[in-house]
C-alpha cells in the first residue's frame, strides 16, 4: 500500500524510492507466511528506506529480522511478478472483507480493516488498484519494480510502536523499517557508514572521552564543558582569535542579558517568543502585580506592549555589539570596525528535539559584527569567508559548499528597500564565488532583514553538517539610528554584517568530536602526551620528564598507576592520548624517551630535547 499522491507524484517517484516500496511488498509477504493474520496499513518508501505498519498479537523483536528477512530472499529468489490489477470499487470493498486484500489468501472472520478504510478514503471517480505477487494481494496506487528478484538487498533496521496513519485513537501498530539498494555493494556501504556513524557519535564519545555532560538538573539542552572539553574549546577559541586578530577584529564581552528595551529596538522582542526563555520581570513590577492580585496574562501583555520593564536572556549578541559601536562617534576613516566575542547565547529549542551539543538551549557562538560603508561589504564578506576557508583547511575538512538564501520578491515579510536588498545579494554572490566551491542559491530562505550564506561541511564519513552565517543587514542600523560621517562631512548609515560562520561552539565540537572520532589532531587534543614508567623504579625520572613537557606548554600527564606497561599503553590508546612515553631502565639512564603514538606502532627511542622540540613544532604549526 502505497501513499495516496496524485498520479503525477507516484511517477515522480525515484527508482531507488520504487524499489524499496517494493520491497515493503515483500516483507509483508515474508511476515505473512510467518504470522498469516497480521494486518497491514500502510507502507511508503521512506528517506533511507521503507516501512510497513500492521498489526497482529505477536510483537516482533530484532532478533526475528534474520527469519523475516531469510523469508524475504526467498521470495525475491522466487522470483514473482508484481501484477496490477484495476479493481471496483465493490470487488475492492468484497476483497477486504473477506481479508484477502493484503494477505495471502481469503481470511474468514479476520477482515483487512486498515485496507477497508483506505477504501474509503479513496475519492470517488478514481481508480482502485491492487497488486500481486505470489500469493500476497495489496490494495496499492504504485508504481513497483517489475519482479521481486530487484529486491533482494534488503535489511530490516528497526521495529517501533507507531498509530495508523497517525491517528493514536485508532490503536498501536507495529512498524518495521528497512533498507533496500540496487545491488548489494551499495547496500553494504550503507550499513558501513551507519556502523560508522555510531561508533563516532559525539554523544556515545563525549560520555567516554569526558569531554561533556548534560545534567537534567542543570537543564536539558545546557551543556557542562568538562575539564576535557574546555581545553579542546580553548585550543580552537585560541586558534579562531590567532585568525580574528590577524583579520584586524576587536574582541568585546558582553553580558549575559539586555533590557526588553534594546530587544524592542532590534525587533527580537516580543516577536520571536516561542523560540526564546520567557522575558525576565523586574522585581518591583511583580511585587505591584502581586499586590493588585493580577493575573499572569497582565505580566505578560504587560512586558510584550511596553508597560512593564524586564529583561531578556540573550537569543542573540547583535544589539549589545551595536550598543558598543554606538558609544562612539564614527568618521569614514576608521570603518570598518569589526567586533568579536565568543557570546553566548539562549534560544527555546522543543525538549524533543536536543539531543548532544547538536541541539542546546545556551551556546556560545564565534560571533562578529562588522559595521561598514556600503561600498565595503563584497570586501568584508569576502574576508569573512577567507577566515572559514583557513580554519576548515587547518582541520581537514576540505569538503564543504556554501548556500547563498535570497529573498523571495514575491514575499513581503521582509524588511528594507528592493534597492538594498539587491546590492546586499549582488555583494554576497559575488564574495562567494571568490571561494571557489560549490554553491547554491536559494529564493525565499533569506532571513526578514537580510541576505545570508550558509555553510554546509561534509564529514570525513560523507554526512552534511550545517555550521554557521554570514548575513548582511541593512535593516538594524536603521532601527537603531546608526551613522558615520563620510567623506562628504555629512552622517551616513554603515550597513552591519553579522557572521558566526562555525554556528556555535558546542555544534562545532561535536562535528569535530564525530569527524576525527574523538582522535583530535595533537594541537587540539585535550591531552597530548601520556608518560608511562614502566616500574616504581623509574618514577623519578617519569616524573622529571613529565615537568619539563608542561614547562614546555605542552598538556601531559602521568600515569602512576601499578598496571603493567601493555595495560597502560592500551588505556592510554584507548583514551586516544596522541603520544606516550615508555620510560624504562635504559631510557632513565640515557635521557630518552621510548615514543608512541596512539595510530602508529613504537616510533623508537628519542632524545627527550628533540621529542619536545618537534612535538611544539607540531602543535604550533597545527599539523592534523
Ligand atoms: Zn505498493
Ligand atoms: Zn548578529
Amino acid at each position: 500500500m502505497n501513499d495516496r499522491k496524485t498520479l503525477d507524484e507516484r511517477q515522480q517517484m525515484t527508482d531507488l524510492e520504487r524499489l524499496r516500496h517494493s520491497c515493503s511488498h515483500v516483507m509483508a509477504t515474508a511476515i505473512l507466511h510467518i504470522w498469516p493474520d497480521a494486518q497491514f496499513a500502510y507502507g511508503p518508501p521512506v528517506e533511507n528506506g521503507f516501512y510497513y505498519d500492521f498489526d497482529m498479537p505477536h510483537r516482533i523483536t530484532p532478533d526475528e529480522f534474520e527469519k523475516i528477512e531469510a523469508e524475504m530472499r526467498k521470495i525475491a529468489k522466487d522470483n514473482q511478478k508484481f501484477e496490477r490489477r484495476v479493481l471496483t470499487r465493490a470487488d475492492a470493498q468484497a476483497m477486504a472483507e473477506s481479508g484477502r486484500l493484503g494477505g495471502l489468501a481469503d481470511r474468514p472472520g479476520n477482515p483487512s480493516r486498515f485496507k477497508l478504510d483506505l477504501i474509503d478514503k479513496i475519492p470517488e471517480g478514481e481508480e482502485i488498484s491492487c497488486f500481486q505477487n505470489g500469493d500476497f494481494i495489496d490494495l496499492c496506487a504504485g508504481p513497483h519494480v517489475g519482479y521481486t528478484s530487484k529486491c533482494k538487498n534488503v535489511k530490516l533496521m528497526s521495529v517501533s510502536a507507531s498509530f495508523y496513519l497517525g491517528d493514536e485513537s485508532k490503536g498501536q501498530l507495529q512498524r518495521l523499517y528497512g533498507t533496500a539498494f540496487e545491488s548489494k555493494e551499495l547496500l553494504e556501504e550503507h550499513l558501513r557508514r551507519l556502523e560508522e556513524a555510531k561508533k563516532r557519535d559525539h554523544r556515545k564519545l563525549g560520555r567516554e572521552m569526558g569531554l561533556f555532560h548534560i545534567d537534567e538538573m542543570v537543564g536539558q539542552g545546557l551543556v557542562l564543558w568538562k575539564p576535557k572539553g574546555a581545553l579542546v574549546r580553548r585550543a580552537l577559541q585560541e586558534f579562531i582569535t590567532e585568525e580574528l586578530d590577524k583579520q584586524g577584529y576587536s574582541q568585546v564581552f558582553t553580558p549575559h542579558i539586555g533590557k526588553l528595551d534594546l530587544y524592542r529596538m532590534s525587533g527580537h522582542f516580543p516577536y520571536y517568543q516561542e523560540s526564546q526563555y520567557p522575558a525576565i520581570a523586574e522585581r518591583d513590577v511583580l511585587e505591584k502585580l502581586a499586590d493588585e492580585d493580577a493575573s499572569c496574562a497582565t505580566l505578560i501583555n504587560g512586558l510584550s506592549d511596553g508597560t512593564y520593564e524586564g529583561y531578556l536572556l540573550k537569543p542573540m549578541n547583535c544589539p549589545h555589539h551595536i550598543r558598543i559601536f554606538a558609544s562612539d562617534p564614527h568618521s569614514y576613516r576608521d570603518l570598518p570596525v569589526r567586533l568579536a566575542e565568543f557570546g553566548t547565547v539562549y534560544r527555546w529549542e522543543q525538549s524533543g528535539e536536543l539531543g548532544g551539543m547538536t541541539r542546546v538551549r545556551g551556546f556560545t557562538q564565534d560571533d562578529a559584527h562588522l559595521f561598514c560603508t556600503p561600498e565595503q561589504v563584497a570586501a568584508e564578506v569576502t574576508g569573512c569567508l577567507d577566515l572559514v576557508k583557513k580554519v576548515l583547511s587547518t582541520l581537514g575538512m576540505n569538503d564543504y559548499r556554501v548556500r547563498l538564501s535570497l529573498r523571495d520578491p514575491e514575499s513581503d515579510k521582509y524588511v528594507g528597500s528592493s534597492e538594498n536588498w539587491d546590492k546586499a545579494e549582488a555583494s554576497l554572490r559575488e564574495a562567494v564565488q571568490t571561494l571557489g566551491c560549490e554553491y547554491t542559491e536559494e529564493i525565499g530562505e533569506a532571513a526578514f532583514y537580510g541576505p545570508k550564506i550558509d555553510f554546509v561541511v561534509k564529514d570525513v564519513i560523507g554526512r552534511d553538517w550545517q555550521l554557521g552565517t554570514v548575513q548582511v543587514d541593512y535593516n538594524l542600523p536603521v532601527r537603531f539610528g546608526l551613522s558615520y560621517v563620510g567623506a562628504d562631512n555629512q552622517p551616513h548609515i554603515p550597513v552591519m554584517i553579522h557572521r558566526a560562520p562555525f554556528g556555535s561552539m558546542e555544534r562545532f565540537t561535536g562535528l569535530l568530536i564525530e569527524h576525527f572520532e574523538g582522535k583530535f589532531p595533537t594541537w587540539l587534543a585535550p591531552e597530548q602526551v601520556r608518560v608511562l614508567p614502566i616500574s616504581e623504579k623509574t618514577l623519578d625520572t617519569a616524573e622529571a620528564t613529565t615537568a619539563k613537557l608542561a614547562d614546555a606548554g605542552v598538556r601531559v600527564t602521568i600515569d602512576r598507576s601499578p598496571d603493567k606497561i601493555g595495560a597502560k599503553i592500551r588505556t592510554a590508546r584507548l583514551e586516544r592520548v596522541p603520544y606516550m612515553l615508555v620510560i624504562g631502565a635504559r631510557e632513565a639512564e640515557d635521557g630518552t624517551v621510548s615514543v608512541r603514538h596512539r595510530d602508529h606502532d613504537d616510533l623508537g627511542a628519542k632524545p627527550l630535547d628533540q621529542f619536545i622540540a618537534d612535538l611544539t613544532q607540531e602543535i604550533r604549526s597545527r599539523s592534523l
